[in-house]
């Protein structure tokens, strides 16, 4: 999850060969999207980098970008069997990182150097060229092929388009900015993952002949029933919406930002010390600055940690729970702490305090209660125990909500903020399937969104009347499903 440094090449060499090689491989059956580490890691180890970035990105379009952000460490490192011996595991998030790199930097794009069976295991025929493939159903009216509109070119959306131009239907992107990549391109801090990496996998799937509609918002600029109209079949991968406010006083004041704007808007200044926000710049200068970020996810670590590297004097997380709980990965708190970031837990905000600006924060301590719905002790204040904390900028990560807005404009409905679908991720409307984020199932991850987004074009293919094959393993099938 963090900012780890790439393997050089006698490195890698070396971490090749502490693989084993399991007949069963834990580490793949760990992976949402089911990526075949031994063969790969194999590839390394004989240096064909060109087939092994194939076999990752086969099965993860979103390879390179997971290499950097997957927490392997509960993923495919976490099933190595060489923790069983006590050992380090196999280093497989670097090494698919310099695998997938590698084809990045020469410009490869191994999809199209592949047979055209696509990683949900669904059999077409093997001897063509994925592209080849794409092209020829197109072109001869598809009569095994279908036209699907995707809405959003987050890792979802992104995944299930490359399934479907694989398997040999027509398929059309609409995504609301201007760029395909989603989240990973948008807020995931660019020291962590360069834009670069998100933007070339979204070449790769418009090199498998899919189209890009970018600058397009379903809702806005075309109707979801134009789609349905337009289009055999509709896949919504449109993640989650902003984070909503913390509903306390002084949340209107100057020195208030919600992380996912504030995220945003560091990306796209490229936030380094070195290149710190110019005056055009929409971000704050944090220089000198006590900065104070509220909630204790991942995105709340990526809102600290980028405000420390923007300068910030000091960055607090305040969190109304404990360590114990927090959600954040432990990588990636550990991470926070190597950068300088405070962390104040049982801590949480009552009232933002200023005149015009932000002054300070008023908070309350909490302590544990009885188990919530999440079975962790739900924290409650403690009576007197009110304080002030003088901060200069307040952001908001307690964590998004969903894109209520979209699905009012359809004919699908939220239960709590979540979807309902099958097994196929099939919504009530057997036309419309979706995946990743919009679902609203807990522990969102850029991976799991990829292993959905196969997963739902297995579904719309069969829906379309292909082939559902029986050579799957099941894999595809793990993984959380929200009926
Ligand atoms: C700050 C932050 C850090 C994260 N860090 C990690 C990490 O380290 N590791 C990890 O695995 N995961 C991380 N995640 C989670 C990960 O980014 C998401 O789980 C993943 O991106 C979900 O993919 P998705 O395709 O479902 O949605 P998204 O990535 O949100 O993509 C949805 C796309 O749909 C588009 N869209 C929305 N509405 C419309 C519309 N009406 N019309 C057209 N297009 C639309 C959006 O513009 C967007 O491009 C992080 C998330 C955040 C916010
Ligand atoms: S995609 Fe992520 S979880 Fe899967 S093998 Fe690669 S690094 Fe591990």
């Amino acid at each position: 999850m963090t900012a780890s440094h790439p393997l050089g090449p006698l490195e890698v060499v070396a971490e090749a060969n502490r693989c084993l090689y399991c007949h069963d491989a834990p580490c793949s059956r760990a992976c949402p999207a089911a990526v075949d580490v031994p063969t790969f890691i194999r590839k390394i180890g004989t240096d064909n980098l060109l087939g092994a970035a194939r076999v990752i990105l086969e099965a993860n379009v979103m390879g390179g970008t997971c290499a950097r952000v997957c927490p392997t460490e509960v993923l495919c490192e976490g099933a190595c069997v060489l923790k069983n011996e006590r050992l380090r595991p196999v280093a497989i998030g670097r090494l698919q990182r310099y695998a997938t790199d590698w084809a990045k930097e020469r410009g490869k794009n191994p999809l199209l150097q592949s047979a055209a069976a696509p990683s949900g295991r669904l059999p077409v025929a093997a001897a063509k060229t994925a592209a080849a493939q794409t092209t020829a159903a197109k072109t001869a009216g598809g009569a095994a092929s279908g036209r699907v509109a995707v809405v959003g070119a987050g890792p979802a959306g992104l995944a299930c388009a490359a399934e479907l131009a694989r398997l040999g239907h027509g398929v059309t992107i609409y995504e609301a900015t201007s760029q395909a990549g989603g989240l990973p391109g948008q807020a995931i801090p660019p020291f962590r993952l360069p834009g670069e990496v998100p933007a070339w996998e979204a070449s790769l799937v418009r090199e498998l002949g899919v189209e890009f509609k970018g600058g397009v918002q379903v809702g806005k600029d075309i109707s979801y029933s134009d789609l349905l109209t337009r289009y055999d079949a509709v896949f919504l991968g449109v993640g989650r919406g902003g984070v909503p406010g913390l509903g306390i006083p002084g949340e209107e004041l100057d020195g208030v930002y919600e992380a996912l704007t504030f995220l945003r808007a560091t990306r796209a200044t490229r936030s380094t010390r070195a290149t710190r926000s110019t005056r055009a710049d929409p971000l704050p200068d944090l220089g000198g600055r006590v900065v104070a970020v509220i909630g204790g996810g991942n995105t709340a670590i990526d809102a600290a940690t980028s405000a420390a590297r923007l300068g910030a004097e000091r960055v607090m997380v305040l969190y109304r729970r404990t360590e114990a709980e927090m959600p954040a990965y432990a990588s990636e708190y550990r991470f926070a702490l190597d950068e300088g970031v405070e962390f104040q837990w049982l801590t949480a905000p009552v009232k933002i305090l200023g005149d015009g600006r932000v002054r300070a924060v008023r908070c309350v301590h909490m302590a544990r209660g009885e188990p919530d719905a999440s079975g962790r002790p739900r924290p409650k204040p403690v009576p007197g125990s009110e304080h002030e904390l003088a901060v200069d900028v307040i952001i908001n990560a307690t964590g998004q909500g969903p894109r209520a807005d979209f699905f009012a404009g359809t004919d699908l409905k939220l239960e709590g903020g979540r979807l309902k679908v099958n097994e196929d991720l099939q919504t009530a409307n057997p036309r419309v399937f979706a995946a990743g984020d919009c679902l609203g199932t807990p522990d969102a991850t850029v991976v799991q969104a990829v292993g959905q987004g196969k997963r739902a074009a297995a579904g719309i293919h069969l829906h379309l009347g292909g082939d559902d094959g029986a050579s799957g393993d099941g894999g595809e099938r793990t993984g959380v499903t929200n009926g």
